[in-house]
């Protein structure tokens, strides 16, 4: 909820400040008579046409028409909204805008766990760069080729070993112990006694929102610990998919130069600051999100993916591209050597190579081209990439561009618009996209209008098994309740696809929305009953890593024979071509399996008076145990 400031106190932000001063840290000002002159920050141009007017307090470029006070200035340089241009002005005024701010109840909340976030920061900070303290942290860094300042410059900090340091320091810092696990600094052991330092023996990485306060941390081992990487935890002020790391520090090249580079890493992010690429954002480890689409699309129009060099970061890029596109920006994507991450190439190959390596970027309809005809290019699979083209088609809610892709779909994959139009209209009216003709015979059971696959309904390109039921006609029809289409359903088949879209997911969304769902499920074979309760491990111990990292770490340990040839069934599933949907996949599975589920109660005549929740309580289903 953003404060709305009175009129009053917008005007006193005006007067108080000085719009060349502002404007000076952008643009480099000649005076002229009355006014000031320089290159425009908004349009490139060789003779100055941007003027500041320090009377009426205005600025405006005759080149470009761009115009406006101070207000709007910071919202264009700095790509962020009206309040806090706003409260960015305020702050060197010490004009107090609590009373605005307070509005929101949580504000006092906030507040406090910034002030513990930021205590953090600094004890771990210092903690780095202590000669002893800090030093395996800081010599893994330098041998990689960071640099000291641009450690420095991110805040860059080391969470010593034991827990009762943090605690101390934190309480010479005046945050106690409530405090500090309220900001999830320290959590509760289960074994009761002392809290325990939640980041330990970890390279700390603050995130922090576009004002600049500390919201959350990521930590990464140095040694062979597990998990590899580990943030905090999501809460009320902090949330993981709605932030981006960096942002702080780039919006305003990313501004200037109307083109974000989105990584995976922290450290792929502070290796190309340090050789002066500062138009970068991370994703905090998880996957790239409609709302981080939104903040970016605030300064740039285009985004570049710069993500790994191996499968998992090809599918990330894809997905990521398809999540631009849909949000109005325009992505290219760039494909690193593989085996190679951002870091490993400008720290080892040089600034040069990297700016080559980005200057290759390519849009998302000709890199889906290219990766069918990496793959073989044969019918098959160059019909499994235009779908997933059309599917991203139809989700792109401006007019115009969704016609410009879809032109350039047709162009790159030799068809005609018109026809390629009428798929996208089926797509976006919820139709799964024809996949044989059994598949339409048996889709036109229901009544032309949307049947009952829930919320998927559009291309699910991997294409495997998520459509083999249609098999036996309607067993029951029992009036309006059982609407849906009853079907014998494949469980296992559906089991298969499920789990695999988890495993693939290495943001662990998918595998999140699974474990939310597992009370009303009931998992028909053993070895998949299995999987989901090592998810579940996942889940318990911080859910660091990915599922499938998590899952082939315990591979020898966590189940028989059967199991581990079910999961490497469920990996090399990896060789299909990228379905991006993950989540939509899974939930789309989850509410197969739940409706047969219930289905299966109701046959069994218990599904009548009990709740569903105690229903399923004292069920047999497997996987409530773990
Ligand atoms: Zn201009």
């Amino acid at each position: 909820m953003a404060p709305v400031f009175s009129p009053d106190i917008i005007a006193r932000v005006k007067d108080e400040t000085d719009i060349v001063e502002v404007v000076r840290q952008h643009v480099s000002l000649k005076p002229a008579g009355a006014v000031y002159k320089g290159l425009c920050p908004f349009h490139a141009e060789k003779t100055p046409s941007f003027i500041v007017t320090p009377a009426r307090q205005r600025y405006h470029c005759f080149g470009c028409a761009t115009g406006g006070d101070v207000i709007s200035f910071i919202m264009e340089t700095e790509g962020v909204t009206f309040p806090e241009a706003v409260e960015i002005l305020a702050r060197p005024l010490d004009i107090d805008l609590s009373a605005w701010l307070k509005d929101d109840e949580s504000e006092g909340e906030r507040r406090a766990y910034h002030r513990a976030n930021e205590a953090a920061t600094t004890l771990w900070r210092e903690a780095f760069w202590e000669d002893d303290l800090g030093r395996k942290g800081r010599s893994y860094l330098l041998d990689r080729g960071f640099t000291e300042k641009v450690m420095r410059e991110f805040d860059v900090g080391w969470a010593s070993g034991g827990s009762g340091w943090l605690e101390s320091g934190l309480a010479k810092a005046g945050v106690d112990r409530e405090l500090a696990i309220g900001a999830d600094l320290l959590r509760h052991s289960d074994r009761g006694g002392s809290p325990f330092a939640y980041f330990r023996n970890r390279i700390i990485f603050p995130i922090k929102s576009i004002s600049r306060q500390v919201t959350g941390f990521g930590g990464r081992v140095v040694d062979q610990g597990e998990p590899k990487y580990l943030n905090s935890a999501d809460s009320p002020f902090f949330s993981k998919g709605k932030l981006l790391y960096g942002f702080d520090a780039s919006r305003m090249s990313i501004a200037r130069e109307k083109t974000a580079i989105l990584v995976e890493g922290y450290l792929d992010l502070l290796a190309l600051a340090q050789v002066g690429i500062t138009n970068v954002v991370a994703t905090c480890g998880t996957a790239f999100t409609p709302d981080q689409a939104r903040l970016i699309k605030r300064g740039a129009r285009n985004v570049t993916l710069l993500f790994d060099g191996d499968k998992a970061g090809l599918k990330a890029a894809v997905r990521s591209a398809d999540i631009a596109l849909k949000a109005g920006i325009e992505p290219k994507i760039v494909r690193l050597p593989q085996g190679k991450d951002p870091a490993d190439v400008v720290i080892g190959d040089g600034v040069e190579a990297m700016h080559q390596v980005l200057r290759e970027g390519v849009g998302y309809v000709p890199f889906l081209k290219k990766l069918a005809e990496a793959s073989g290019g044969d019918r098959e699979v160059n019909e499994r990439a235009l779908r997933q083209a059309l599917g991203t088609v139809a989700g792109i809610e401006d007019p115009l561009r969704r016609e410009y892709v879809l032109q350039e779909a047709a162009e790159v994959f030799g068809l005609t618009t018109d026809l390629l139009r009428e798929e996208v209209r089926k797509e976006a009216a919820g139709r799964p996209a024809p996949r044989s003709a059994a598949g339409s015979a048996a889709r036109s059971v229901g009544n032309g209008k949307k049947n009952s696959t829930g919320p998927q309904g559009s291309v699910k390109p991997a294409g495997n098994s998520s459509g083999p039921d249609g098999k036996a006609p309607t067993r029951r029809r029992t009036g309006p309740v059982v609407r849906r289409q009853l079907t014998q359903v494949n469980t296992a088949s559906i089991e298969t696809d499920l789990l695999s879209h988890i495993l693939m997911d290495d943001s662990g969304e998918a595998a999140r929305i699974f474990l939310a769902e597992r009370d009303d499920l009931q998992l028909a074979r053993p070895e998949a009953a299995n999987l989901a309760a090592e998810l579940v491990v996942w889940q318990e111990q911080g859910a660091g890593s990915s599922p499938r990292d998590f899952v082939i770490d315990r591979w020898n340990t966590a189940g028989d024979g059967i199991y581990r040839g079910f999961v490497s069934q469920l990996i090399s599933k990896e060789d299909h071509p990228v379905s991006t949907d993950f989540t939509r996949v899974v939930q789309d599975c989850l509410g197969r399996l739940q409706a047969n589920f219930k289905r299966q109660k109701m046959a069994a005549g218990h599904y009548s008076v009990r709740s569903s929740a105690e229903d399923s309580k004292s069920d047999e289903s497997p996987t409530t145990e773990s």
